[in-house]
C-alpha cells in the first residue's frame, strides 16, 4: 500500500510515522508513505496555494490548479474516471463520510494506493471534491485548522488492517468495533493496585467464564458509552 499526502505543511509529517506498527509495516515494505508540498505545482512567481473566495466572505480557499497537477502527478490521471482500480483520492473534510473502523477496513481491502489531500483555512475549492477525489473522509464531528491530523489518523487505522501489520493477525479481530461491540476491560500486573483488585475469574484459568466475563463487560460498556452501536 502506498499512501502519498499533499500538504502545505510536509514538515508536519517528519517523524509521524517513525513509531511503533507504523515503522514496522513501512521497514517490512508493506506500506510507503510520503508527504509532498503542495507547493511543488504551483507553477507563478508567488507560488500561490490559495486565494479569496467567490462570493465574498472571510478566510482563503485552496485553489483547484495545484491540488489537480498533484494528484495527475501522483496517479497518472487528472480526472476519477481514469484512476486505476485500486488508487483512492481522499479529501480530508468535516463534510465527508465519518472514518470508521468499517471504512478504514474497506481501504485497507481495496486500496494500493491512496492519496490524500490536506485542506486548510476555509478548505478547498469545491471542484476537487466534483471531479477529482474518489472519497471525501471525515475523522469526526469537529472542525480541526487543517486535513494534516486526519490524513495520520487514515494512514494508521488503515495500516494497522493490513495483513502482516499487526503482530498477531488475531489482535484486530478482537478489538473494538470489529463485532459491533467496544472492547472488554484489559488488565496486568500487579493484581492490587491502590486497593482495587484485578476481577478474580481472569485469573481463574476457566477460559469458558473469562470469555463470558467478557462478552458482559464488552456490552456493558458499549451501552454505557456508546449506545448508538448496539442499535
Ligand atoms: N469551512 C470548512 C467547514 O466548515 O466544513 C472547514 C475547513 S477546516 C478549518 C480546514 C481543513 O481542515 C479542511 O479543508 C479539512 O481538510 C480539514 N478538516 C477539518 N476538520 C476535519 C475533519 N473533521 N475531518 C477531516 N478533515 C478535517
Amino acid at each position: 500500500m502506498r499512501f502519498d499526502i499533499i500538504t502545505i505543511f510536509p514538515d508536519f509529517f517528519r517523524e509521524a510515522f517513525d513509531f511503533g506498527i507504523i515503522r514496522r509495516a513501512r521497514l517490512a515494505g508493506l506500506v510507503e508513505v510520503a508527504a509532498h508540498d503542495l507547493r511543488r505545482w504551483t507553477f507563478d512567481k508567488h507560488r500561490q496555494v490559495d486565494d479569496r473566495p467567490f462570493g465574498g466572505g472571510v478566510g482563503l480557499v485552496l485553489k483547484p490548479e495545484p491540488i489537480f497537477a498533484a494528484v495527475e502527478n501522483l496517479t497518472g490521471a487528472s480526472e476519477r474516471s481514469l484512476f486505476e482500480k485500486g488508487t483512492r483520492v481522499v479529501l480530508l473534510s468535516p463534510q465527508g463520510r465519518v472514518l470508521t473502523q468499517a471504512v478504514a477496513q474497506e481501504l485497507a481491502t481495496e486500496a494500493e494506493h491512496i492519496v490524500l489531500i490536506c485542506g486548510r483555512y476555509e478548505g478547498v475549492d469545491e471542484r476537487v471534491a466534483e471531479a477529482l477525489v474518489t472519497d471525501e473522509i471525515s475523522i469526526g464531528d469537529y472542525v480541526l485548522t487543517g486535513g494534516e491530523p486526519a490524513a495520520i489518523v487514515v494512514v494508521d487505522a488503515v495500516t494497522r488492517l493490513i495483513p502482516g501489520a499487526l503482530g498477531s493477525e488475531t489482535s484486530a479481530v478482537n478489538e473494538s468495533f470489529s463485532d459491533g461491540l467496544l472492547d472488554y476491560p484489559h488488565y496486568t500486573r500487579p493484581p492490587e493496585f491502590r486497593g482495587m483488585r484485578v476481577p478474580e475469574v481472569l485469573a481463574s484459568g476457566n477460559h469458558q467464564e473469562i470469555a463470558r466475563w467478557r462478552t458482559e463487560r464488552a456490552l456493558e460498556k458499549t451501552q454505557r458509552n456508546r449506545p448508538d452501536l448496539l442499535k
